[in-house]
């Protein structure tokens, strides 16, 4: 039986909501596009999602800006990271995130992943004694969280100081509580690939009022800073107003627009990925070849995309297979390839990183493979898409066969 080809995009989200439009239409009929830019007595659409946000994730402080790399830079050189500072990060993540590090002056201490693709804690506790770090910029990603019971008791122990990475987590939960509340921030992304589109844009959340002043004033606020809508109270300025530097990454009013009504439906939107995720893990996990990570009862994921291992793959099998698979539509991407290509690149190609060695990142890595689930795919496009990859799976020597 030959499979009919996969006729979707994988890059295709849904369009943005009427509502939203409809406000972002407002906003350019006004004028007043930039965030400090208010009418009497008015409240901007920033100011508003500033304040939605921090409700929604139940933190203190929420401030708006232009990337979650910019929410990253800012979280750390708020947080006192500074020139050859040593930075722990995970070895698996995206380009962003050492970016950012290398962005601040910061130096990225690699650690390694497990197969279950979130950073290895015995790893983390070695290389926080062996480096001295302070800063931990914890990744969590494609979704996946590590044990935040253990990861927040061993920061407290080797005393590092915790922000997360929260680009593919916004909505997830540890044991009920979202990710980006177990350390001193969380950064979270609204581009259009993220759970939230407003083509670029970034969150960044923390109950610390001293952090939250010095990351407004790094944001681009000059003076304006009582223009926030979850911001700390105007007394947290007075000490640091004229001595931190503005780096200039505000978010605008209509990306904020185009924001609130769909963080209203993320919810939903987190339970469509969810039936989509487990549908195409279902299928998935009928194969002896594929290893899917294990997903802890505490961890309640959002699954925007998802990841699984063929163990044992050889690097031309691989090429083989994702080529196989695009040749009947269906985009995977492996995570092994030597170069970078697209979004995907690891820790061999960030040349502004010194160079260190991963050996069990890199083995599990050589077996990775990830694909996206858009919320445009329906639960039959799931279907065809896992049986598609089963059939590909099927394709591959004896060895990787279990
Ligand atoms: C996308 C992404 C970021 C950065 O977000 P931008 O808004 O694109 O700057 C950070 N970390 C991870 C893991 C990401 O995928």
């Amino acid at each position: 039986m030959t499979r009919p080809h996969f006729p979707h995009s994988f890059t295709q989200q849904p369009p943005i909501p009427d509502e939203a439009i409809a406000a972002a239409v407002d906003v350019m009929r006004s004028g007043r596009l930039h965030r400090y830019n208010i009418a009497p007595g008015e409240a901007s659409e920033t100011m508003e999602l500033e304040r939605e946000f921090a409700l929604w994730q139940g933190a203190r402080f929420c401030l708006a800006v232009a990337s979650g790399g910019q929410a990253m830079q800012i979280a750390l050189r708020a947080a006192g990271v500074g020139p050859g500072d040593a930075v722990l990060t995970n070895g698996f993540t995206l380009a962003p995130v050492p970016g950012a590090i290398a962005a601040v002056g910061g130096r990225s201490v690699l650690v390694e992943i497990t197969e279950d693709l979130v950073i290895d804690l015995d790893d983390l506790a070695r290389k926080a004694r062996a480096s001295g770090a302070h800063y931990l910029l914890l990744s969590h990603m494609r979704g996946h969280l590590c044990d935040m019971d253990r990861l927040v008791q061993l920061a407290a122990d080797l005393n590092l100081t915790v922000i997360e990475d929260c680009a593919h987590t916004m909505g997830a939960r540890w044991n009920g509580v979202l990710s980006g509340s177990f350390g001193l921030a969380g950064c979270f992304s609204t581009q259009t690939y993220k759970h939230i589109n407003s083509g670029e844009g970034g969150l960044l959340t923390s109950d610390d009022a001293g952090f939250m002043a010095r990351a407004t004033i790094l944001s681009g606020s000059y003076m304006l800073y009582d223009r926030h809508g979850a911001g700390p109270g105007l007394s947290s300025y007075e000490e640091i107003r004229l001595d931190v530097p503005n780096t200039s990454a505000r978010m605008d009013n209509l990306r904020a627009a185009l924001l609130r009504p769909q963080l209203r439906q993320l919810d939903g939107s987190i339970a469509a990925w969810n039936a989509r995720h487990d549908l195409v893990a279902r299928h998935l996990a009928q194969s002896g070849a594929i290893r899917l990570p294990k997903r802890p009862d505490a961890e309640h994921y959002v699954g925007s995309s998802i990841q699984f291992c063929v163990p044992g793959i050889s690097a031309a099998d691989a090429q083989v297979f994702v080529t196989r698979l695009g040749s009947v539509g269906v985009e995977v991407k492996w995570f092994g390839a030597a170069q970078p290509s697209g979004y995907t690149s690891d820790h061999h190609s960030w040349r502004y990183v010194a160079a260190q060695g991963l050996p069990k990142t890199d083995a599990i890595l050589a077996g990775l493979f990830d694909m996206r689930l858009p919320l445009t795919f329906s639960l039959e496009d799931c279907a065809l898409l896992a049986e598609h990859i089963l059939d590909a799976v099927a394709t591959l020597p004896a060895t990787v066969q279990a």
